[in-house]
């Protein structure tokens, strides 16, 4: 395999950047995807890396942390570099489960919760869908009445959560049993009554497990988080920080496969020559590449423009767009990669090539969090509401997040404004999420040159990828209008 790809930035403190080099030689020594084993991940090697320090970047500084936006975010793409599976798992822990505690807990729950974390190689679950509900969330079932003595009780059904079997706490979901459009958000330890009724056998994702849970807990009001109970309003700006964190995913994760494919593509000989002389062969590396790029420019806007520390109800537009863009791009360069790869592609460990558990481990990435046809139709609704009436194409041109993307298209945008049907805002989210991507990758462009995540080149192959993505939406989307 190839030498790192993630730039482990020099604007880091001198102690960001020993834990990440001590994190990255832990990851490339013992847990690469392609001869770890497969398998529900040991706590003893969680225990390897916590020891490390690995859940301190979310925990506050007082509660023995190091407290750091920048540092989470190359945390997720290192660890993904190496093995998307174990990013994801501490992905849940830190962004899902402490930062919430951290920012969202009473003192006592804090003062109960933290210490642990930043010293234990625990591990934290965050329990949102239920086997009747996932895109919408409103008709949750799990509810939760206030007894007497002031504790709340909480019941319901859960499933896929992350760690169904292995969880020592949760962040749990549920409706006021009185009141349909109010919610709450309880930190429940596993002993308390959080149980698991049946394990699946998930696609891929091999070191977390999952399953069918049942809840029926009792817990003091201090487990009670401290966020809005109106509606879903809360859990979304929770899920906001995972969203904006797929891609430190996407970036570690198809930096691998792009340096895994170009290689194989150079040693397979065909012909007088190798994979890598033949023109489609080329053209796939560069679209894996241009999936890469993109995910960095996403990646660097992240970093220096969105804090998961702060309620991030403010970055919605961007959360939605990044997490679809992102996925999109990781399920297309693993499919690309697996293609390349011909038949030892399609063969688990295969000796030459990882691109099996690739396709595998990444494939749930456009369902989960959010399915990415419905983040999608959310980007369009979100634009037709911020634009009170001006058309979406002209909302865009003075947008922020997308003025300066919107300069690479040289063609009619008109169907931005016409969105008369569900599948129409589907369709034209897919166009927003990828002007926003514009953006980025022109944002990164006003960098100094050293600072950039990636050269010139390699740039001009990113925007020509999206703009031809466009191009396919905007047929599809005038297909599906005749049909
Ligand atoms: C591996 C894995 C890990 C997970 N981890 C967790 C976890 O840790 N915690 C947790 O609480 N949950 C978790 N989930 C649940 C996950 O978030 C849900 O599966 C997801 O939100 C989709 O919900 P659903 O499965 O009920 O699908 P449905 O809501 O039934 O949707 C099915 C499909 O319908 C289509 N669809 C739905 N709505 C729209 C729309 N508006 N426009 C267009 N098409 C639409 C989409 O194609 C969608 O994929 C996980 C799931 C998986 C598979």
């Amino acid at each position: 395999m190839g030498s790192s790809s993630v730039t482990i930035d020099k604007h880091h403190t001198q102690e960001t950047v020993t834990f990440l080099h001590t994190i990255e030689s832990i990851m490339q020594k013992h847990y690469r995807s392609n001869t770890f084993p497969n398998e529900a991940f040991p706590r003893e090697d969680w225990k390897r890396l916590t020891d490390n320090g690995l859940l301190l970047s979310m925990i506050p500084v007082e509660y023995g942390g190091r407290d750091s936006h920048e540092e989470i975010c190359a945390l997720i793409e290192i660890m993904a570099k190496y093995n998307l599976p174990l990013s994801m798992y501490t992905m849940i822990i830190t962004l899902l489960f402490i930062r919430n505690v951290a920012k969202y807990g009473s003192q006592e729950l804090k003062d109960e919760v933290l210490p642990l974390f930043s010293t234990e190689a625990l591990v934290g679950g965050f329990a949102l869908t239920e086997p009747h509900c996932g895109s919408n969330l409103s008709r949750m079932c799990t509810v939760y009445r206030q007894e007497a003595d002031g504790r709340y009780h909480i019941t319901g059904q859960k499933h896929w959560q992350a760690f169904s079997l292995s969880a020592d706490w949760w962040l749990i979901a549920a409706k006021n049993a009185e009141n349909n459009n109010e919610f709450g958000y309880f930190i429940v330890k596993r002993s308390e009554g959080f149980r698991n009724i049946e394990e699946y056998n998930a696609l891929g994702l091999k070191a977390i497990d999952y399953g069918r849970n049942e809840i029926d807990a009792y817990v003091p009001a201090y487990r009670r988080l401290n966020v809005s109970a109106e509606r879903l309003d809360g859990a979304i700006d929770m899920l906001c920080a995972s969203r904006l964190s797929m891609c430190a995913m996407s970036s570690g994760f198809i930096g691998r496969i792009y340096e895994e494919a170009t290689e194989r593509a150079a040693q397979r000989k065909i012909g007088n020559g190798a994979l890598q002389d033949i023109a489609y062969v080329q053209y796939r590396l560069k679209l894996i590449g241009s999936g890469k790029t993109i995910s960095q420019a996403l990646l660097s806007f992240v970093s220096r423009y969105n804090d998961f520390r702060n309620v991030l109800t403010e970055n919605f537009f961007e959360a939605q767009a990044i997490k679809a863009l992102s996925t999109d791009k990781m399920l297309e360069g693993a499919l690309n990669y697996q293609q390349i790869c011909g038949g030892d592609g399609y063969r688990y460990n295969a000796p030459n090539n990882s691109a099996a558990y690739a396709l595998l481990d990444s494939r749930v990435y456009t369902v989960f969090d959010g399915t990415n046809d419905l983040l999608y139709q959310q980007i369009t609704e979100y634009c037709l509401k911020q634009c009170e009436g001006i058309p979406v194409s002209r909302f865009l041109a003075t947008y922020d997040k997308t003025r300066f993307g919107l300069k690479h298209v040289n063609f009619d945008l008109s169907i931005l404004d016409k969105n008369d049907n569900q599948a129409q805002k589907v369709f034209n989210g897919q166009i927003i999420a990828r002007i926003f991507g514009l953006n980025c990758l022109n944002d990164v462009m006003q960098l100094e040159e050293e600072q950039r995540p990636f050269e010139y080149e390699e740039y001009i192959n990113a925007v020509s990828f999206l703009i031809a993505d466009i191009k396919k939406v905007i047929t599809e989307s005038e297909c599906f209008s005749r049909i």
